[in-house]
C-alpha cells in the first residue's frame, strides 16, 4: 500500500550520479521532488557505480566546460562540507606521452589559458616524481596540480541522503514503464502512477532504448567499458598521497588510458581503456575482452613493471555515448516540462554538481547557470 503523496512538483527517473545530483539540487531549493530508480540501491548496473572517478581541470579549449568545471569544483567544497565527509582527493592529475604529442600540449594550453597550477617536465623528472611509473626519454609529462579523484560512491550516497534530509522522496527497485507527456505529467511505475509539473530523465545508458518512444531520436551508444585493478608486487607504493590519476594514449593514439590510485583496494592501480564494447545495459550476451584485457597487459607491463603481470579484479560500467562526446541537457522539443540529461560520454562524473543543478534549473524553467547550445538535442 503507497502512502507517499503522489503528486510533485518535479519527478525524477535514474538514480545515478546526474538523476541524483538534479533531486538534491532541486530538494535544496523547496521543491517536491520525487526520485525514481529501478533497481534496488546500492546497484551496480549502470554507470555511476565503484569507489572512484578522475577530476581534472583541464578540459582542450573548451571554455564552457571549464566555466561548468569551475563551479562544480566549488559545488563539491559545499556538499563536502555539508555532509562533513571529504569527497575530493586533490592528488593531482598526469597526462603522459611523446614529446610533441597533441594530448599533452593541448592540456597544456588549457591549463596555461584557464591559469590553473601545472608542472611540466620529463621522463628523468618524473622518475624521481614517481619512481614506480617507467616512460622513455622520449616522453614528457603534465601534471594539473589542481585534478585528483572524487570518492564516486561516496558522493552518490551523499546526494541520495541530503536529499532525502531536504524532504525528497526516493523510491528504489520502482521502474518507470510509462510517461505521459503534457501539462501535467503522468509516470506509471510497476508499483504505481505518479504526477508532476515536471519530469526529469537521467537514464544513463538505458535513455538510448526509452528516448525513441517519447519521440526522442539522439544517436546514444552504450558502452561497455572494463575496469581493472592491478596489485602492486611489493607493497602499497601507489596512494593517492603519493601518486596522481592519469591519462593517456597507446595503441597508436587509437586507445585511451584512465587510471586512479585505489581508494578501494589498498596497493592495487584502477586502469580502464576506451573505447569499450557496444553493448545494450541489458543484454545477457558475453563480451570477448581478451583482445582488450591483453592490451591492458601490454600497457602495464610497459609502464607499471611494479604491478603484477595479471589483474586481481574487474568491473564493468556503462559509458553513453553522443556523436560529438558532449552532453545532452535539453527540454523536449514539444514539452519543456520533460527534460533529458544524457549522453554523458564518459565524462559526467566530474561535472554532476553542476550538471544536476543546470537540470533542476530546466526543470523549473529558471535562466540555465551556463549557455547550453553545445548540448541541445537539435544539434544531431
Ligand atoms: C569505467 C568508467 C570510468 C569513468 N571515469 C570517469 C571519470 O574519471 N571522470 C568522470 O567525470 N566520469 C567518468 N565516467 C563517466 C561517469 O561515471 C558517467 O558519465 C556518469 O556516471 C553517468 O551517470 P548517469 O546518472 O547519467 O547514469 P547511470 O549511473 O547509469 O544512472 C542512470 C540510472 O537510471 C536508472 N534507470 C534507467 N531507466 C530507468 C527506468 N525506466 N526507471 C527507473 N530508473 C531507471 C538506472 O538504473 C540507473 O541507476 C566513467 C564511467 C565509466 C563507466
Amino acid at each position: 500500500m503507497q502512502s507517499e503523496p503522489r503528486f510533485y512538483d518535479v519527478i525524477v527517473v535514474g538514480a545515478g550520479i546526474e538523476g541524483s545530483s538534479t533531486a538534491y539540487s532541486l530538494a535544496k531549493n523547496g521543491k517536491r521532488t520525487l526520485l525514481l530508480e529501478q533497481y534496488a540501491l546500492p546497484h551496480s548496473n549502470g554507470s555511476s557505480h565503484g569507489k572512484s572517478r578522475a577530476a581534472e581541470r583541464a578540459f582542450g579549449n573548451r571554455d564552457i566546460y571549464v566555466h561548468m568545471t569551475n563551479e562544480s569544483f566549488k559545488l563539491i567544497e559545499e556538499l563536502e562540507e555539508e555532509c562533513g565527509e571529504q569527497l575530493f582527493i586533490n592528488c593531482g592529475w598526469l597526462t603522459f606521452g611523446e614529446k610533441g604529442d597533441a594530448l599533452v600540449s593541448q592540456t597544456e594550453q588549457s591549463l596555461k589559458r584557464y591559469k590553473f597550477p601545472y608542472n611540466k617536465f620529463d621522463a628523468e623528472e618524473q622518475r624521481k616524481m614517481y619512481p614506480n611509473l617507467s616512460l622513455p626519454n622520449n616522453f614528457e609529462c603534465l601534471l594539473d596540480r589542481s585534478g585528483g579523484v572524487l570518492k564516486a560512491d561516496k558522493m552518490l550516497k551523499v546526494y541520495q541522503d541530503q536529499f532525502v534530509h531536504y524532504g525528497g522522496v526516493l523510491l528504489d527497485g520502482e521502474q518507470m514503464v510509462d510517461l505521459h507527456l503534457g501539462s501535467t505529467v503522468s509516470v506509471d511505475t510497476n508499483n504505481g502512477v505518479y504526477k508532476s509539473r515536471a519530469v526529469v530523465l537521467t537514464l544513463g545508458p538505458w535513455a538510448a532504448r526509452f528516448l525513441p518512444k517519447i519521440g526522442i531520436n539522439v544517436p546514444l551508444q552504450p558502452v561497455k567499458i572494463n575496469v581493472y585493478y592491478w596489485k602492486e608486487r611489493n607493497g602499497h607504493a601507489l596512494t593517492t598521497e603519493t601518486f596522481p590519476a592519469f591519462f593517456t594514449k597507446c595503441d597508436g593514439g587509437n586507445t585511451t588510458v584512465g587510471g586512479m590510485p585505489s581508494i578501494k583496494y589498498p596497493g592495487l592501480l584502477k586502469i580502464c581503456l576506451s573505447p569499450g564494447t557496444c553493448i545494450d545495459p541489458d543484454s545477457k550476451d558475453e563480451v570477448d575482452y581478451k583482445g582488450m584485457l591483453e592490451k591492458m597487459k601490454r600497457f602495464t607491463t610497459t609502464h607499471f613493471p611494479s604491478l603484477e603481470e595479471e589483474p586481481r579484479n574487474m568491473e564493468t560500467c556503462y559509458y553513453t555515448n553522443t556523436q560529438d562526446g558532449d552532453y545532452i541537457l535539453d527540454v523536449h522539443p514539444d514539452w519543456k516540462n520533460v527534460v533529458i540529461g544524457a549522453g554523458f560520454s564518459g565524462h559526467g562524473f566530474k561535472l554532476s554538481p553542476v550538471i544536476g543543478k543546470i537540470l533542476g534549473q530546466l526543470a523549473t524553467e529558471q535562466t540555465p547557470f551556463c549557455d547550453l547550445s553545445s548540448f541541445q538535442i537539435n544539434r544531431f
